[in-house]
Order: C-alpha cells, then sequence, then structure tokens
C-alpha cells in the first residue's frame, strides 16, 4: 500500500480532509509504518479509530494473524476462530441495503437511516442478529456510530462538513 492509498481508505471510512490537512496527513510517520503492514490489517484497523498513532498500534499487533503466522492456541495460520478484531460474537446487520454491522438495533444512524428509506416511501429493510463471522465475511463494515471510541460530531475539526459516510 502506498500513502496516497492509505489517505484514500482513511478518508472513506472518516471523512474528506481539507488539502492542508491531507499534505500534514501524508508527513506523519506512522504513514510510513502503515504502508508496510499487510493491507488487510491496515483496513481493520483503519475503521476502528481516526487517529493514526491508534491505528498504526492496532494494525501492528494484528498483522501476525494477516501474515499467516499461526495462532497460539490452534497453531493453524489464518486460522477463523483466532483472527483478530474488536467485535461483539453477534450483531446488527440489515438486510438489503446498509453495508455497515452494529451492536444493537437501537444504534442512531440504523435508526436514522430506516427512517430516511420509509421518508423515501421505500420499503424498511428488516434488521437481523447474525454472528460476527457472517457479517466481516460478506463484506460488512463496522457501523462508526457504534464502534467508535466516541461517537463523532457531525462537523469534525478539518473535515469538510457533510462528506463522512455514514458506515
Ligand atoms: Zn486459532
Ligand atoms: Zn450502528
Amino acid at each position: 500500500m502506498d500513502a496516497e492509498r492509505l489517505l484514500t481508505l482513511w478518508q472513506s471510512a472518516h471523512g474528506t480532509l481539507r488539502s492542508d490537512w491531507r499534505e500534514s496527513f501524508l508527513r506523519r510517520p506512522e504513514v510510513e509504518q502503515l504502508c508496510r503492514l499487510p493491507e488487510p490489517a491496515v483496513l481493520a484497523a483503519l475503521s476502528r479509530s481516526r487517529k493514526l498513532a491508534r491505528i498504526a498500534e492496532i494494525a501492528a499487533d494484528e498483522a501476525w494473524w494477516f501474515e499467516g503466522k499461526p495462532c497460539e492456541e490452534d497453531a493453524l495460520s489464518w486460522c477463523a476462530r483466532c483472527k483478530p478484531h474488536p467485535y461483539p460474537s453477534v450483531v446488527v446487520i440489515t438486510m438489503g441495503w446498509g453495508d455497515a454491522f452494529h451492536k444493537s438495533e437501537d444504534c442512531l444512524w440504523l435508526v436514522k437511516g430506516q427512517h430516511a428509506v420509509s421518508a423515501r416511501g421505500g420499503e424498511v429493510a428488516p434488521v437481523q442478529r447474525v454472528n460476527i463471522q457472517v457479517a466481516l465475511g460478506s463484506g460488512k463494515l463496522p457501523c462508526l456510530w457504534c464502534f467508535s471510541p466516541k461517537p463523532p460530531p457531525p462537523e469534525r475539526k478539518g473535515v469538510v462538513p457533510g462528506s463522512a459516510r455514514l458506515l
């Protein structure tokens, strides 16, 4: 992965940065460190924090699994049971729309999304509780509202308002 790709991925998770912030992002020492780690480990860490230092810490901790090193408990490479992730074993997804999984049915973004669908006259997709492996396996991404250490306020420093995706 190169620095530009890392920036693109960061922005798709956390919102578009102003151009002067993009430049200082690319100069951060963690960027070089993250570019050397396996991309799936970086992707897995990116959604869990906005802070590059924290992302680098998480990705470095979990890189062993993505590099195919055997786990301690089962001595297996890419062991499904030991794959590192910070999520509960059961999560909530919507059938039919949305690319996110949630901690609970009460997630504000999930509820808002469903209200928006019905306000447009659409049919609200049913909500389902699934095993985390099902959600991760189907390519769903963690909802930032549910899984951020602090829910991001609507307008964040350096982020262009209205551009952050609801993951
Ligand atoms: Zn294992
Ligand atoms: Zn959520």
